[in-house]
């Protein structure tokens, strides 16, 4: 068996498998697609000590580094189920089971998509996700933010301060966010927000130039012209194949303590896959290293 077995090969399980690796234990690494969501990021400038890297070349940075050290990588290879027998077990969809002493979960997450005609074309061509890395792109532009939710309006409130003009397009009549955010984003002069409107194309020709909505109250078609949209509808952590035994938010994000425990000992999480405040690179580096050292602390008292 192994002392310690990281699902997820994103940031969060490189940086755990490292650690991990590091202190001489027997350590495995199983991944869906190693690198994570970094593999669909264009520029990343928000990485401390590196100014400016592409996704891609950061995942390779990544594997090589991990490739340092004596740790089994499985890439290609998704987890379906978690036990905890007399080992931790975790069985692969190729029917394999592997054991462990420790498990740290670092399975991430995914944004929700808006599923409408223009969103998967023009990904990092003007539709994007995270307003905290890639709001300074559109600096000067007219910009949307689908959704109207506490993450929507956050991301209009920061976008408002770096762009030239927000607009939020909610498809409910009202907007979901806290009172408190609803009268930040209010009291902002570049911002305009339309409820009730339903998202119904992101245009453009290689590039984004446009959203088309319709008014639910009329059913009147309307055609915005603008440079970015930003899909705030929620982040999907990637928990779904555990059981009920690991204690999750109501979002499904697995609930960590300081040292990285969920609820089952032995088991330990990291990264966007848990309930960390925010849901960056360098954060779940940090949680992956955090979760390495708590399974150590753990082997050594057990
Ligand atoms: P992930 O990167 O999601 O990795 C999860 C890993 O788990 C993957 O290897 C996946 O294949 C694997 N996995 C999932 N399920 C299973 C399973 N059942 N079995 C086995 N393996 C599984 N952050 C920044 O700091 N700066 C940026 O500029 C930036 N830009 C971004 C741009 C885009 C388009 C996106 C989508 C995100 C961006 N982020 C950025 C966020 C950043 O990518 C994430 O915070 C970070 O990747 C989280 O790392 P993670 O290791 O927790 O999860």
């Amino acid at each position: 068996p192994f002392d310690v077995l990281v699902v997820g090969g994103g940031p969060a399980g490189a940086s755990a498998a490292i650690y991990a690796a590091r202190k001489g234990i027997r350590t495995g690494i199983v991944a869906d697609r190693f690198g994570g969501q970094i593999m669909d990021t264009l520029g990343i400038e928000n990485f401390i000590s590196v100014k400016q890297t592409e996704g891609p070349k950061l995942a390779a940075s990544l594997e090589e580094h991990v490739k340092e050290y004596d740790v089994d990588v499985m890439n290609l290879q998704r987890a379906k189920r978690l036990e905890k027998k007399d080992f931790i077990e975790i069985e692969l969809e190729n029917g394999s089971v592997l054991k462990s002493k420790t498990v740290i979960l670092s399975t991430g997450a995914r944004w929700r998509n808006v599923g409408v005609p223009g969103e998967a074309e023009f990904k990092n061509k003007g539709v994007a996700y995270c307003p905290h890395c890639d709001g300074p792109l559109f600096a000067g532009k007219h910009a949307a933010v689908i959704g109207g939710g506490n993450s929507g309006i956050e991301a209009a409130i920061d976008l408002a301060g770096i762009v030239k003009h927000v607009t939020v397009i909610e498809f409910a009549p009202e907007l979901k966010a806290d009172s408190v955010l609803q009268d930040r984003l209010y009291s902002l002069p570049n911002v305009t927000v339309i409820k009730n409107a339903q998202t119904k194309e992101i245009t453009g020709t290689d590039k984004v130039n446009g959203i088309t909505y319709i008014d639910r109250a009329t059913e009147a078609e309307h055609h915005i012209e603008l440079q970015g949209v930003f899909v705030q509808i929620g982040l999907v952590p990637n928990t779904d194949w555990l059981d009920t035994a690991i204690e999750r938010t109501r979002m499904g994000e697995i609930i960590v303590d300081k040292h990285g425990a969920t609820t089952i000992p032995g088991v330990f999480a990291a990264g966007d896959c848990t309930d960390s405040a925010y849901k960056q690179i360098i954060i779940s580096m940090g949680s992956g290293a955090t979760a390495a050292l708590g399974a150590f602390d753990y082997l050594i008292r057990n």
